[in-house]
């Protein structure tokens, strides 16, 4: 809008004023030429003697824009005459006045001047059709086409910049070497990847081998006659396993002439990075398919191989670009189903084809081609060395332009954080913007070495996070004993002692040390630590004097927590105790008969079912998980599966871990400790499944039984 010339123009004016009560507002009209362009006046003034000159909004319209100016504020305005739906929004004009109106009464105040006023917006505005008929619905849908042809060119034209950006980001990709990745791939992605078909008949067998082509007859077990002897032998050809070509020497996979297809194929993925535009970077996800096919003839006895041959075929499928101070962009390979044709687009969206792009082998080159680009420090060859798994080297990228303190992390050998990181897991960090690695990860300064140390261990990393949050000081041996019990909620512990009395409680109730690097000793520890604070939480709860010694470090802890257990839920659990054992009684009688078959113990545990229904009630409780429901003693008591109790032989009457065994099949359903975990798991796991195979056998293989034990505790 030419706003400056159109404020210039006299306002046309309100010749007379309208009679009839229920009119507020008459619309005047003109067309006046405003540079070298005719437009549309629609000014609006108040039915009023005293209105004068001045109208209360001079709307502007064009062919191609529009505009409103208010003389009163002296403002312009891009809305439109009235808002997206009639209830919404009062004519421009009266905006704010907060009058809610049908569009019967709209019509009766707010009205033109003069019938030729009507006929010259119809005129100016050729083509437009107000269904309805009012005038200003003429304006209306006059101003909502300019409105979406204005977007519709913003789209286009950002759409044309967008593929000419693709265009240019493609023009300045270099060429792939195509026969360097085809030989990468076979050297690294398909090692030993060849193809012998093969048929037996009798000592001897045809091979037909993809790597070299040929076809021979082979024997692979020696003969009776002297002769045979002599003969060139080769191995005995066995599905799925690999052997040696006996003509060209490549090793391959046996598949036998019956079970294989004409045409194998298979695909794997690759990374090559190149520069681009001097100090920017392209990453290159290539996807290369190997095919093996096998040409068979019809011979005399059917089916003959006659050959096999093998090819690699390439192609790029995504592109990342990254460049300094621009956000990484990923162009996209497609295939267009109406022409036929290959193209690249900056959009993965593409029917229900999403390309995906996941860790693969990342070619050398790319660290050389890193040299002398904004990506040369980002430590990622060191990383993926360190890790010694295929990565995503776009995702490392990425992230590490957010983050560029990870080239200092995979530097120190925290390579374990940078993972988690790379993952996006931002959770381990302390401060974003820091510098130092020990306030970048909120640990004391001192913490690093012995965080290096455990090569960013997570679980040490919490403790020492956790030991800054609190102001705390520990030691070393503190913050390791800490980490291998789990970190729980040993704040609430800490009311009442200090870090040092608390880990020396627990490693004496546990019975076991820190630091042994076994297993059953670290489960042991967390389940204890576990109970410690279950313990004490009860305590409290039951309004304990939390300052007596003999209520905080009870000499038993296992009894003292089963004690509170009970007490805690004495009254419910006596009830709920007589009610299952009179509802499932057959628990009780099948006792002895249960207990010949299921006990059994050896040094350290021992395993016998339950005596009744109260006595699982009372497990599920103590154990917090639901073996005390009526589903499990029902099955229980209907001989369809008999519940198990599998304890500590030095704490027979302390619940440990509860198993459901199927009664037939022997087969064990579930097993679980406190809390629905599975403490010590693999030990415990292994220990189950010997009991399980000891069951099976009959209890007269009870020697192999501690052999089997024994295996499995070591
Ligand atoms: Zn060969």
């Amino acid at each position: 809008m030419r706003k400056k010339e159109i404020e210039k123009i006299p306002y046309l004016g309100l010749s007379r004023v309208k009679s009839g009560k229920l009119v507020e507002y008459v619309a005047v009209t003109d067309i006046r030429q405003v540079g070298k362009e005719p437009c549309l006046f629609v000014e609006v003034y108040r039915n009023r003697k005293d209105t004068g000159e001045i109208p209360a909004v001079r709307i502007a319209l064009t062919q191609k824009d529009f505009g409103s100016y208010f003389p009163e504020s002296g403002t312009w305005s891009r809305g439109k005459i009235i808002g997206e739906s009639w209830q919404d929004t009062e004519m421009i004009w009266m905006v704010g006045a907060g009058i809610q109106m049908s569009e019967k009464e709209a019509a009766e105040r707010n009205v033109l001047q003069s019938p030729e006023d009507l006929e010259r917006i119809k005129g100016f505005l050729k083509g437009i059709k107000a269904w309805k008929g009012l005038w200003w619905e003429y304006i209306e849908k006059k101003q909502e086409d300019i409105i979406w042809k204005e977007r519709s060119e913003r789209n286009s034209r950002r759409w044309e910049r967008r593929k000419k950006a693709l265009e240019e980001r493609g023009a300045n990709t270099e060429e792939l070497p195509e026969q360097r990745i085809l030989q990468y791939a076979e050297d690294n992605l398909f090692i030993r990847e060849h193809r012998l078909y093969y048929k037996k008949h009798g000592a001897r067998a045809t091979v037909a081998c993809s790597g070299c082509g040929g076809v021979t007859d082979r024997r692979w077990r020696p003969g009776q006659s002297y002769e045979s002897q002599f003969e060139v032998k080769m191995e005995e050809p066995r599905m799925g396993l690999y052997g040696t070509c006996p003509m060209c020497g490549r090793q391959g996979k046996f598949v036998p002439q019956g079970k294989a297809r004409t045409t194998e194929r298979e695909t794997r993925h690759l990374f090559l990075g190149q520069k681009y535009k001097g100090t920017g970077m392209v990453m290159r996800y290539i996807e290369v398919e190997k095919k093996w096919r096998l040409e068979l003839t019809c011979g005399e006895k059917g089916l003959e191989m006659c050959g096999a041959g093998e090819s690699l075929d390439g192609i790029e499928i995504a592109r990342t670009y990254l460049e300094p101070g621009k956000k990484a962009k990923t162009d996209y390979h497609k295939h267009s189903r109406e022409n036929g044709e290959d193209f690249w687009d900056d959009c993965n969206l593409y029917g229900l084809n999403n390309i995906n792009i996941r860790p693969a082998p990342i070619m050398g080159e790319t660290y050389g081609n890193m040299k002398g680009t904004f990506l040369q420090y980002s430590a990622m060859k060191e990383y993926q060395r360190a890790i010694r798994e295929d990565i995503n080297p776009v995702d490392y990228l990425e992230r590490y332009l957010d983050t560029p303190q990870i080239e200092m992390l995979v530097k120190m050998g925290l390579t374990e954080l940078v993972g988690e990181l790379v993952k996006c897991h931002y959770g381990i960090v302390g401060d974003m913007e820091a510098r130092r690695p020990d306030t970048f990860l909120g640990i004391r300064k001192e913490r690093l070495a012995q965080l290096i140390r455990h090569k960013g261990d997570r679980h040490i990393l919490e403790v020492m996070q956790m030991e800054r949050r609190m102001g705390q000081n520990w030691t070393e041996g503190q913050v390791e004993q800490l980490a291998e019990l789990g970190m729980g909620r040993l704040v609430e512990a800490l009311d009442y002692m200090g870090i040092q009395k608390y880990l020396n409680r627990v490693s004496k109730y546990a019975g076991c040390g820190y630091g042994t690097m076994c297993s059953r000793a670290s489960g042991r520890l967390k389940e204890t630590a576990q109970m410690y604070l279950d313990y004490l939480g009860m305590r409290k709860k039951r309004g304990y004097d939390m300052t007596n010694s003999v209520y905080l470090f009870p000499r038993k802890l296992e009894a003292a927590h089963a004690k509170m257990v009970e007490e805690c839920n004495k009254e419910e659990y006596d009830k709920r105790t007589q009610e299952v054992n009179e509802r499932f009684q057959m628990i009780k009688k099948n006792y002895r008969k249960l207990r010949k078959r299921f006990f059994f113990q050896d040094d350290e545990y021992m395993i016998r079912p339950a005596r009744d229904a109260g006595e699982i009630v009372r497990e599920g409780r103590i154990l917090h998980h639901c073996v005390g429901g009526d589903t499990y003693l029902e099955r229980h008591d209907t001989g369809q599966s008999t519940i198990l109790f599998l304890r500590h032989r030095e704490a027979p009457e302390t619940p440990y871990i509860t198993v459901e065994i199927g009664t037939e099949a022997l087969e064990i359903r579930q097993w679980y400790g406190a809390h629905d975990k599975k403490p010590d798991r693999d030990r415990m796991q292994k220990w189950l499944d010997v009991y399980k195979t000891w069951l099976k056998c009959g209890n007269a293989a009870a020697g192999g039984m501690e052999a089997g034990m024994m295996a499995a505790g070591a």
